[in-house]
């Protein structure tokens, strides 16, 4: 310090422009300590220096207050408490204590597939080969599946769903007794007081149904349909809902609904020119003063969105807008009514409302669309995103269009075990209560900036408890919605709407990038990143994975018959089809290699690598067959 000082020392001042000598080392020192400066014609300029000379006791390149002998650096001064000493302003540490963080999970913007994509609801056994199709279930005339039956009070026939559409009248539940062959209506077998089972084993008309399916909606296309139902009557979805799933191009969920999953991002202002929607619709909306209560006139006003409203991707729009077409073509084609959404863009759907549900709950809560961004979330009221979880923790939630959870979602295609009725809404919030949401929504501040107390205490360190702050529990009482903000921002989903993680493709892509900062940054040991990600990261995966493959289950290709064991006969019980692994080898070995190889990098610990090289050792021991091993004559030798 006191060197650079002298250095300092040597240059002139203009008005608060510096211009010093240039000095390789000392020039150095200006850069590690973040002071902004250029070079020109071998000359060192400090634009605006005042800061610094004042810091360094120096002020207007006045020595007098800079002595040789005082103060002086011993072991107890930190460098810190030095600059201290010398400065003509008091200085406070830039930073108290620091928070690191890592990264969670990546945004998030897509509809929900299950695993396979499925359209329809509707059991076709194994007739539809491994890719689940109706199409090929519907050249037979006779499925075998276990589903529910019904009597027709018409014309007596038995028939799989609870409504008789030949004689449009009502059914009799069929249930069945496993004790004695008992079918009929009770819930108790009345003649063994067994419970009875609401589905049986039978044939299916699969042919019938679709060519029904068919005339009605007047289109075909490939549909995909389920091996069995779930749940404890195992009633099937009507075929027709699965065509006109299938024709926009949309999936169904195992309740019923169609999902769009996306990340929660907390959201309080908007500015319209954000959200992609003009001033006019947004008043019609309710949005006509700003959030200072100032008329809505121009596109770049603030406005305090409204505690239902959401703002959701652009492709959520896409989607939904199909999502739309289909609920349209349904009401229209087979309940015979008047279309309800008739729209044709994102646009039109704003203003119309939809359901956010989290995962492991069963109530959701009426939200309002009213814009879309480019960015992978769900923007919403803290509000919001609490009053649909248990804890508002940033996760991925789910929104459906209200119709189609009205119309399409039926707790009968829900399984009866524990669990079965989680991640479906069940209940509905139509008019959120901010008194009744997650208190940790009650928990944020309020206030438009901190007064001076809060950075003392802030200074002192105390027990955040000791603080007063305005929080939402403050004014839950009168005006819960008065959240205002401490620092604006350009645009709410920008600079980046998608991050790295995600564009990257492969996981030595997603390696090398997150290294390559590590090693730009000097605050950063990339050999501990590198330590880090092999240790909590690929070790773990492969660990799993390598115990995975030893139990790992067999299928047979044909018909996805699953086993435990390999039978005696070496292939399918059932229907003589070749036997695969379920999990592949691939899977144990695909981090291994890049472990060893960023271990030898970033020459990590031998006992790390040795622990990369025993996990090989196991690896190979386990995946390749001694037997085979193909040995060369010149090998005896
Ligand atoms: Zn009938
Ligand atoms: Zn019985
Ligand atoms: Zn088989």
């Amino acid at each position: 310090i006191k060197k650079i000082i002298k250095w300092i020392l040597t240059g002139s001042l203009q008005d608060s422009r510096l211009t010093i000598p240039s000095d390789t080392a000392m020039k150095r020192l200006l850069e590690l300590s973040g002071v902004p400066h250029k070079l020109t014609d071998g000359k060192i300029i400090v634009e605006e220096s005042t800061p610094l000379l004042a810091q360094l006791g120096i002020e207007k390149l006045d020595a007098r207050k800079y002595d040789e002998t005082s103060p002086t650096v011993d072991d107890t001064t930190d460098s810190f408490e030095f600059i201290c000493r010398m400065s003509t302003v008091r200085l406070r540490n830039k930073c108290g204590e620091y928070i690191g963080c890592r990264m969670g999970r990546p945004e998030k913007a897509r509809e929900r597939k299950m695993q396979p994509a499925v359209h329809a609801l509707y059991p076709i056994g194994n007739a539809g080969g491994r890719e689940r199709s109706v199409n090929a279930a519907a050249e037979k005339t006779r499925v075998d599946v276990e589903v529910s039956q019904f009597i027709c009070q018409g014309c007596r026939r038995k028939i799989i769903r609870p409504y008789c559409s030949d004689c449009n009248m009502e059914t009799h539940e069929l249930r069945v007794c496993g004790g004695c062959g008992y079918t009929g209506g009770e819930k108790t077998c009345p003649n063994c007081g067994k419970d009875t089972r609401g589905y049986q084993r039978t044939y299916v008309d699969v042919r019938k149904d679709w060519m029904g399916a068919i005339s009605k909606i007047g289109k075909t296309t490939n549909v995909k349909g389920v091996i069995g139902m779930i749940s404890e009557t195992k009633i099937p979805e009507p075929l027709e809902k699965g065509l006109l799933r299938a024709l926009n191009e949309v999936y169904v969920f195992k309740d019923g609904t169609i999902r769009f999953d996306a990340t929660d991002v907390p959201l309080t202002q908007f500015k319209p020119c954000e959200v992609g929607v003009d001033v006019e619709k947004l008043k019609q909306l309710g949005y006509d003063k700003d959030y200072l209560g100032k008329p809505v006139t121009d596109e770049h006003q603030i406005l305090q969105l409204k505690p239902q409203d959401i703002v959701v991707s652009e492709y959520a729009g896409t989607y939904m807008v199909r999502v739309a077409s289909f609920i349209d073509q349904l009401l229209t084609k087979y309940y015979g009514m008047e279309a309800f959404y008739n729209v044709t863009n994102p646009q039109e759907l704003i203003g119309h409302v939809v359901v956010g549900l989290a995962p492991h709950t069963s109530a959701g809560v009426m939200g309002r669309i009213v814009g879309y961004t480019k960015a992978n979330v769900i923007f919403a009221h803290p509000f919001w995103h609490a009053a649909k979880r248990r804890n508002a923790d940033g996760d991925e939630d789910s929104i459906m269009l209200l119709l189609d959870t009205l119309l399409n979602f039926s707790l009968s295609y829900l399984p009866e075990k524990r669990g079965g009725k989680m991640d479906a809404p069940l209940v509905i919030t139509t008019l959120m209560n901010p008194r009744e949401v997650d208190d940790e929504a009650h928990k944020m501040e309020v206030g438009c900036s901190f007064d001076t107390k809060f950075y003392e205490k802030a200074l002192q360190k105390v027990n955040p408890s000791e603080v007063e702050v305005k929080i939402v529990r403050d004014i839950l009482g009168e005006h819960p919605y008065d959240v205002y903000f401490t620092h604006d921002t350009g645009d709410i989903s920008g600079p980046v709407t998608e991050s790295r993680y995600v564009t990257l493709d492969t996981m030595k892509e997603k390696i090398d990038a997150q290294l390559a900062v590590a090693e730009k940054i000097r605050a950063i040991d990339e050999r501990e990143v590198a330590k880090i990600v092999i240790d909590s990261h690929f070790l773990r995966d492969t660990y799993g994975n390598l115990r995975a493959f030893s139990r790992q289950r067999f299928r047979c290709v044909k018909c996805n018959e699953n086993y435990r064991r390999v039978p005696l006969i070496g292939k399918c019980t059932k229907c003589g089809g070749k036997l695969l692994l379920t999990v592949s080898q691939g899977n144990i070995t695909k981090y291994l290699d890049m472990s060893m190889q960023l271990a030898q990098k970033y020459g990590l610990s031998d006992y790390l690598k040795s622990r990369l090289r025993l996990l090989k050792k196991d690896v190979e021991s386990l995946t390749t067959n001694d037997l085979e091993k193909q040995i060369s004559l010149a090998d005896y030798m």
